[in-house]
């Protein structure tokens, strides 16, 4: 097998073994991005030399290893991955999409990257996002849009689309994404990888840039579920930079893969299995509840009652928090600054002007539309009110059954350009991911099929902290079936 088609834990075994250096890894995928990627677009930024530098410092780590025993390595020791960039990485420029910060190069690393380097491995470069994260599509990127690795014309899902596509089309190892309403996993369901939006206070956000604090989280997305497990393991727990970041032990995610499905009850929440869910969609999803089922699974139909409340809510509360998050960038700390002015408050208008676009700029108006005095009560308590409702929809639920499962989106990779000009329909997309942010549980992504030959997600949902068992299912669903191994034909089409 070529060393790009690796997954993490194969790349792993290679390294220590001594079969594979992570030279030679990381040369093979940066030789592959430079081939590819001008037609996929997954990368902002690759930064080769820095790559290899640090794959060198990893084997000379294995060859000491090797020579002198002593403790295993860390599994990503050597392995290259992709950045979201919207995750500050120091030296790197970190541009969240954004024209305001294209020159903005942080001095430090998100945490989640600092714990990925702690154990060695390689970062590649910084992926594609819609500006600020805002989207589904990475068509509100202000550079330009990824193109779905299975079909160019089609989007690869956003916000985290650019880090999705690098994975699928073997371009990184594995990544890091952000999911404030599905990022993580609306884009790996849409190009056939995996993707897991941890629990909200599962990982510290200290360095991810602020979309909606309420929401946000960082998540992995691999190529396959051990892979996920990996990555999880290594940013997950504490952090004192982060106040949201929870104090509770991490549980060790590999260990919980194994032990298969028997009794567990998983939920089929009634809401999620509607009209306007794409026919190929909604088959491939029953067909992996029956896998399960054949997995000694019970289904049970459970209902999530103000499931249609989601989109709603989650579209008064994350623009809300948007308008509040994205004031800092005034021209004056950092980023783009318009210096011909006629005085401070021009300056920070033809900043906020022609520094962000409009899918942004929609968003601080709303958010500061359903913050004012006046409207408040109307819009912004009510969707918080709501989001209780829906919380509640999930701890109800959870008494009742350990997992849920439904799908991602409710269609295939859509065509670029379809949805563009249509923010309603843009937001749809994420209809089945925004409850499960808002009521801050887990929920994963993985490859459930196809339909008019493009990837469907499975979406399992977990209680929060429950990141064991999603992991658990969604593996055992992923060694019963055979979609994760698919591989999009980017190679015969050079
Ligand atoms: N698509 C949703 C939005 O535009 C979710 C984005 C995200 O999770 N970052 O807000």
């Amino acid at each position: 097998m070529s060393a790009h088609a690796l997954t993490i834990h194969e790349a792993g075994e290679l390294l220590r073994a001594g079969d594979l250096s992570s030279a030679e890894l990381t040369r093979a995928i940066l030789e592959r991005i430079h081939r590819l990627d001008p037609r996929v677009r997954a990368y902002l930024r690759v930064v080769p030399e820095a790559a290899l530098a640090q794959a060198e410092q990893a084997d000379a780590h294995l060859a000491r290893w090797r020579r002198e025993g002593g403790a295993l390595p860390p599994r990503l020791l050597g392995i290259p991955l992709a950045i979201k960039d919207i995750l500050c990485t120091r030296g790197i420029p970190t541009t969240c999409g954004s024209r305001i910060l294209e020159n903005f190069v942080p001095p430090y690393d998100a945490t989640a990257v600092e714990r990925l380097k702690a154990q060695g491995a390689v970062v590649l470069g910084k992926t594609n996002t819609d500006e600020f994260a805002m989207g589904s599509s990475t068509e509100n990127s202000a550079y330009f849009t990824t193109r779905n690795p299975w079909d160019l014309s089609r989007v690869p899902g956003g916000s985290s689309g650019g880090s999705a596509a690098a994975v699928a089309a073997d371009m990184a190892l594995g990544a890091l994404g952000s999911d404030t309403g599905g990022s993580v996993r609306q884009p790996a369901g849409l190009c056939g990888v995996v993707g897991l939006k941890p629990t909200y206070g599962r990982v510290s956000r200290w360095g991810l840039v602020a979309f909606a604090s309420s929401l946000d989280q960082i998540g992995p997305i691999a190529k396959d579920v051990r892979d996920c497990a990996i990555l999880l393991q290594a940013i997950a727990g504490h952090d004192p930079r982060d106040s949201t970041s929870v104090d509770a032990p991490v549980p060790d995610y590999l260990a919980a893969l194994e032990g298969g499905i028997r009794g567990l009850r998983v939920g089929v929440p009634r809401e999620y299995f509607v009209e306007g869910v794409q026919a190929g969609v909604a088959d491939a999803v029953r067909a992996a509840l029956r896998v399960l089922e054949g997995l000694g699974a019970t289904l049970v139909e459970v209902s999530l009652p103000h499931t249609e409340y989601a989109l709603p809510a989650y579209y008064l509360i994350a623009p809300a928090e948007a308008s509040a998050n994205l004031a800092r960038y005034d021209g004056v700390k950092y980023g783009l600054s318009v210096r011909e002015s006629a005085d401070v408050w021009d300056m920070i208008r033809r900043t906020r002007g022609q520094g962000f676009g409009p899918e942004v700029k929609r968003r601080i108006m709303l958010g500061t539309y359903a913050l004012s005095a006046g409207y408040y009560d109307a819009y912004y308590l009510r969707a918080q009110k709501t989001r209780t409702l829906i919380r509640q929809d999930f701890d109800r639920a959870f008494q009742q059954v350990d997992v849920l499962a439904c799908p991602v989106s409710p269609t295939v990779a859509f065509p670029i350009g379809e949805r563009a000009e249509d923010p309603l329909q843009m937001y749809l997309s994420d209809v089945f991911t925004l409850a499960c942010s808002l009521a801050g549980v887990c929920g994963i992504s993985v490859p459930c099929g196809f339909a008019d030959g493009l990837p469907v997600g499975l979406q399992i949902i977990g209680n929060v902290f429950d990141e064991p068992t999603v992991l658990r299912v969604a593996y055992a669903y992923e060694q019963a079936t055979d979609w994760h191994t698919r591989k999009p034909k980017l190679d015969e089409e050079v």
